[in-house]
């Protein structure tokens, strides 16, 4: 955001999903795409926004490490560990000895490996969005909260063209050519407001926070793991599992996306269960 942006929260900063995420970058996705804003991410996450506030984001570079539970998916993450050589970051297949020998409290029996990088890490979401909002400020944008849009004004040019023209809110409208539509699960809403379609759709993400387990902290510094594909956490199907420490000393939170628990209906203001 830079001079003459103006940021609309219906709510407070973070009241959406950004207050309970739990704030793990990893570098390694498959699309160039991704690795690239992750990158740009990254180095604006770890450096960039601290030397231009003085606000730390909360960053720790406490390492990423992929768990490969079947051998197509150990395949997948050596064509990751390819993508990232191109891309210049740092990535090592782990064999079972060596994920053990890394973080001895993983039970490594039934793993075909993992993929660790050194530099992944995690982040504060709410200390993230504080310090993105103080360097915005500093470049002239304004942050208004309590303020939902209610409508997008478009008008058509002398070409035919669809183009916004202002945005509506409880306290009148701005006069814009220019929207960001960045409502998250909401966009598809804010999206219907000036007709356009936006495809998305909100599933339910489960979120537990442990007790105390002795040993979580491996060299004073905790690790980011991620499995995917595996069944035997939750008791359901579980697509996708993230572990990361949490605020807690030796705890962990953990969240995982569940087929069984299905998409979320969005009402108008807040969640609603489907
Ligand atoms: C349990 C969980 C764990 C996660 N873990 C990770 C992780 O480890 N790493 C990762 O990268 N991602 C993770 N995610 C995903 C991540 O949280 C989201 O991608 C991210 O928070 C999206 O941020 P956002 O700013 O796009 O959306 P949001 O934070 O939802 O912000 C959208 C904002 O738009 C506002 N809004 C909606 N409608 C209007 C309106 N009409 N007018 C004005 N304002 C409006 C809302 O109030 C909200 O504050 C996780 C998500 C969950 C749920």
């Amino acid at each position: 955001m830079s001079e003459g942006a103006v940021l609309l929260e219906r709510e407070r900063l973070t009241s959406g999903t950004t207050w309970h995420t739990a704030g793990l970058l990893w570098q390694l996705r498959p699309s160039d795409v991704e690795v690239e804003l992750l990158a740009h991410t990254r180095r604006v996450v770890s450096r960039e926004l601290e030397e231009e506030t003085g606000l730390h984001t909360g960053w720790i570079q406490n390492g990423g490490l992929f768990i490969a539970s079947n051998r197509q998916r150990l395949d997948e993450y050596k064509r990751l560990m390819s993508l990232g050589k191109a891309y210049g970051v740092e990535s090592h297949v782990l064999s079972p000895a060596e994920t053990k020998a890394l973080y001895p409290l993983m039970n490594v029996d039934d793993l075909y490996g993992t993929l660790y990088v050194p530099q992944d890490g995690t982040m504060d979401p709410a200390g993230t969005c504080t310090t993105l909002v103080r360097a915005a400020a500093a470049r002239g944008a304004q942050v208004i909260e309590n303020c939902p849009v209610t409508g997008i004004r478009v008008r058509t040019d002398d070409f035919g063209v669809r183009r916004v023209a202002a945005v509506e809110t409880q306290h009148g409208p701005i006069q814009t050519p220019c929207v960001v539509n960045c409502a998250g699960v909401w966009a598809s809403a804010v999206g219907r407001m000036a007709g356009v379609k936006v495809p998305l759709v909100a599933m339910h993400h489960a979120y537990v926070v442990t007790e105390r387990i002795e040993g979580i902290q491996v060299g004073g510094l905790p690790l980011a793991l991620r499995q995917a594909g595996v069944d035997r956490w939750a008791g359901g199907q579980v697509w996708d599992l993230a572990l990361k420490p949490s605020g807690a000393p030796s705890a962990l939170s953990l969240g995982g996306l569940v087929c069984e628990m299905g998409m979320v209906a969005l009402g108008g203001t807040g969640w609603c269960q489907s």
